[in-house]
C-alpha cells in the first residue's frame, strides 16, 4: 500500500463538520496529515462526504447463521434461557471452516453498514464434546482468517468460560466446547496472540464470559496476570443482562453483579461491561465514575427480552457507551443507535433522550458517543478523523435523495433516523477500500462460501 492523498468536500472531525479537508494516509493505513480549508492539488483523489467508521464492541459471529431461526414459540414462557438452548445446538454443529465462512460473511455485512472494527467475544474454542483441536487456538484462527478476508479490523477476545452457573457446577454437555482451565486458556490466548501478530490492524484482548461462568479464584488470577503481561489489553465481560443473573449473583456472591465486580476489582478504562442492563442508581453512578465503557447491544437486548439500560442517568454522570451487534440479528450500527434511542423514548414517554444542551442533535450525539466509546472499548486509535489515527472511514452517497441539499447538522440524524436506503457508499478500513459502490471487494467468493455453509447446516 502506498501513500494516499484525498481532498474531501466535507468531513466530520472531532469538533464538527469541516470543509475542503486534505487527508494523507501513509503506507501502514495511518492518517499522517489532516488539514481543513485547503485547495485541491493534482495528487489528490476527490471524496464527497466522509465520516469516521464505527466500532462494533461485541459480536458472537457464529450466531449470525441462526438469525431468524429462533423467532417461533417453543412454549408460552419463552425466555433468554430457552433461546440459549437453540443457540447451543447450533454452536455444537459448526466446524472451523464453517465458522470462518459465517464470520467472513458477517464481517462483510458489518463493513458495508459502517462498522470498520469489531470486537469478537469468542468462546467457541474446542471440538464438540470439549476435546481441543490439534491447535488449541484453531477456532480463533478461523476468526482471524475471516477478518482478513473481509477487511475488518479485529479485536479478538478469546473468552474464559469455566462453569455453568454461580454454583460453580461443571459445564453442561452443550457448553463443553467453550470450557478451559485457566492454564489452558492462557495457552490458547498466547497462541491466538501469536497468530494475530502478523496483522497490525488486529489485536487480542481478553473476554471473561460472565460472573456465572468464571469463579472468583480464577478471575483473581486472570486479572493479576493481565495486569502484569497485558496491562493495556481490553477486558470485556457480559454482566447483569438478565434478572435471574442478578438474583443468582445476590444469592451466591452476596451482591448484585456490577456492585460485586466494582468492589472486587479495579475496573477502569481498560474494561468494557457488556449489557449492564439491570443496574440500580448506585451502580449507575459507580460504573460511570469507574471510567469503564458499557457495551450496549439494543437489538439483541430487545430480541432476548433483556430490558433497558438507564441511558440518560448514565450519560448525565459522564458514563461512556459503545454499541455492539452481539447475536448479529442486526449488523447496522445506525439501526442499533436508533433502537437505543427509541427504547428510551418508549419507556420515558419523551423524545430526544440521547441529546442534551451540549449536542442537541440526537443522531449526532449518539454517533459521537458511540464512535468515541467504541474506540475506548477496544483501546484502538479509531473512530476519529485525526492525525495518528487509523484510516477507518465511511463515504456517504451524496447522490441519495435523503442527503441532497441537507444542512450538515442534519446529516447524521438522517443517517440514523431516516434509514430507508443505505447511505454508505464506500468504506475504508486501515487505509484500504473494502467497500466500493456499496459492494464488498470480496463479496462473490464470500457469498458462495456462506451459502454453501448454511445450506449444509440447514439440511
Ligand atoms: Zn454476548
Amino acid at each position: 500500500m502506498s501513500q494516499q492523498n484525498y481532498f474531501i468536500k466535507q468531513a466530520l472531525l472531532n469538533d464538527g463538520w469541516a470543509n475542503n479537508v486534505h487527508l494523507r494516509i501513509n503506507n501502514t493505513g495511518v492518517i499522517t496529515r489532516l488539514e481543513k480549508n485547503t485547495q485541491i492539488t493534482p495528487n489528490d483523489q476527490h471524496l464527497g462526504t466522509v465520516v469516521p467508521g464505527l466500532v462494533n464492541c461485541h459480536s458472537h459471529s457464529f450466531q449470525r447463521s441462526i438469525a431468524g431461526l429462533t423467532e417461533y414459540q417453543v412454549s408460552a414462557a419463552d425466555t433468554f434461557w430457552s433461546w440459549r438452548d437453540t443457540m447451543y445446538q447450533h454452536a455444537n454443529a459448526l466446524n472451523p471452516d464453517q465458522l470462518e465462512a459465517i464470520s467472513a460473511y458477517l464481517y462483510t455485512e458489518m463493513l458495508k453498514q459502517g462498522y470498520t472494527s469489531v470486537a469478537e467475544f469468542h468462546y467457541l474454542h474446542h471440538q464438540p464434546g470439549g476435546q481441543p483441536y490439534s491447535s488449541i487456538s484453531q477456532l480463533s484462527e478461523s476468526i482471524i482468517n475471516a477478518a482478513n478476508t473481509s477487511g475488518i479490523n479485529l479485536t479478538l477476545l478469546p473468552t474464559l468460560y469455566m462453569t455453568s452457573g454461580f454454583k460453580q457446577d461443571g459445564l453442561l454437555n452443550q457448553q463443553k466446547r467453550f470450557g478451559n482451565s485457566l492454564e489452558d486458556y492462557l495457552r490458547l490466548h498466547e497462541d491466538a496472540t501469536r497468530h494475530a501478530k502478523n496483522y497490525p490492524q488486529h489485536q487480542v484482548g481478553c473476554g471473561i464470559h460472565s460472573l456465572r461462568a468464571v469463579p472468583k479464584t480464577a478471575l483473581d488470577e486472570l486479572v493479576f496476570h493481565l495486569s502484569r503481561s497485558h496491562s493495556t489489553a481490553p477486558i470485556h465481560l457480559h454482566i447483569a443482562e438478565q434478572l435471574k443473573e442478578v438474583e443468582d449473583s445476590k444469592t451466591f456472591l452476596g451482591k448484585r453483579p456490577v456492585s460485586w465486580l466494582l468492589e472486587n476489582y479495579k475496573v477502569d478504562q481498560q474494561w468494557c461491561l457488556i449489557h449492564a442492563t439491570h443496574i440500580n442508581k448506585q451502580e449507575t453512578k459507580a460504573l460511570a465514575h469507574s471510567g469503564a465503557t458499557v457495551g450496549l447491544c439494543p437489538t439483541t437486548e430487545a430480541n432476548l427480552g433483556d430490558g433497558l439500560f438507564p441511558l440518560r442517568d448514565f450519560l448525565d454522570l459522564g458514563g461512556h457507551i459503545a454499541i455492539g451487534s452481539d447475536g448479529n440479528t442486526c449488523t447496522s450500527p445506525l439501526e442499533e443507535m436508533r433502537l437505543l434511542e427509541y427504547g428510551q423514548r418508549l419507556i420515558s414517554h419523551r423524545r430526544n433522550i440521547s441529546s442534551d444542551k451540549h449536542q442537541r442533535h440526537t443522531g449526532m450525539s449518539l454517533f459521537s458517543r458511540c464512535r468515541q466509546g467504541g474506540a475506548r472499548s477496544i483501546g484502538q486509535p479509531t473512530g476519529m478523523l485525526q492525525e495518528g489515527c487509523r484510516a477507518d472511514l465511511l463515504v456517504l452517497d451524496d447522490s441519495a435523495a435523503d442527503l441532497r441539499a441537507l444542512p450538515p447538522q442534519f446529516i447524521i440524524d438522517t443517517l440514523i433516523f431516516a434509514p430507508n436506503q443505505l447511505l454508505i457508499k464506500d468504506v475504508m478500513a486501515n487505509g484500504k477500500w473494502y467497500v466500493k459502490d456499496f459492494q464488498s471487494i470480496n463479496q462473490v467468493p464470500i457469498n458462495i462460501r456462506y451459502i454453501d455453509t448454511i445450506s449444509k447446516l440447514r439440511s
